[in-house]
């Protein structure tokens, strides 16, 4: 089981790692929320412990962008102000609990290991991408609050590419996984479900989220600002 903890005070942070480390965790810790993001983005953790005060990105910031990158591993916030507006926030944002300072390290391994236990169950009930959702149970697409109408296939289509934002997926695989066929060259039922889609999801829309990579495939990403 693989923690990361985003804490910059220095006693703080030390102290977990030492505590969860010990009690039988791996565990990472940065000191700032932009090197938190990119390390939840990146490697695969089974848990978040993330300070809300940081510099870089705060802990709001860090957890907004990593659930709009499909990152669903459990989150546990600490913060120094016990009030109400700040839980109400943080649980919109998707935060599993909270921790507020001073707490004994008892209450955070129990708090880990609760989470730990559910968040292995946990599958996503939502996909998103900046303001773009898909909801799964419902069948229901929206981008900036507007609901957006998809064929069956189209909804396979941005499903697939939600659940594996930011890579590049080849025409051959996303034949086999939507259209259960085997990639044939000569057709291009792909290039037209993908310029369908994209004329319902990006065109009136910014910022475009599916890209086409000529030759390798589409990827569906939030672009970086400039
Ligand atoms: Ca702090």
């Amino acid at each position: 089981m693989k923690i990361l903890i985003v804490e910059d005070e220095q006693k703080t942070g030390d102290y977990l790692k030492q505590g969860l480390s010990e009690a039988g965790f791996v565990v990472d810790l940065v000191r700032d929320g932009l090197d938190g993001m990119h390390l939840a983005l990146t490697d695969d953790y089974d848990l978040v412990v993330l300070d809300v005060m940081l510099p870089g990105l705060d802990g709001w910031q860090v957890l907004q962008r990593i659930r709009q990158r499909g990152k669903h591993m459990p989150v546990l916030f600490l913060t120094a102000r016990d009030q109400i507006e700040d839980r109400v926030k943080g649980l919109e944002l998707g935060a599993d609990d909270y921790l507020v300072k001073p707490f004994a390290f008892s209450e955070l391994l129990a708090r880990v290991r609760t989470l730990l236990r559910r968040g292995k169950t946990k599958e996503p009930e939502r996909l998103q991408a900046a303001d773009l959702e898909l909801d799964l149970l419902r069948r229901r697409v929206t981008r900036a609050g507007k609901r957006i109408d998809l064929t069956s296939k189209e909804f396979a289509l941005l499903e697939l590419l939600l659940r594996r934002q930011g890579e590049v997926l080849p025409r051959s695989l996303i034949a086999s996984q939507v259209w259960d066929m085997n990639f044939d060259s000569d057709t291009n039922v792909i290039e037209v479900a993908m310029r369908r889609l994209r004329a319902k999801i990006d065109d009136d829309f910014e910022p475009k989220l599916i890209r086409t990579l000529r030759g390798m495939g589409y990827v569906l990403e939030i672009p970086e600002p400039q």
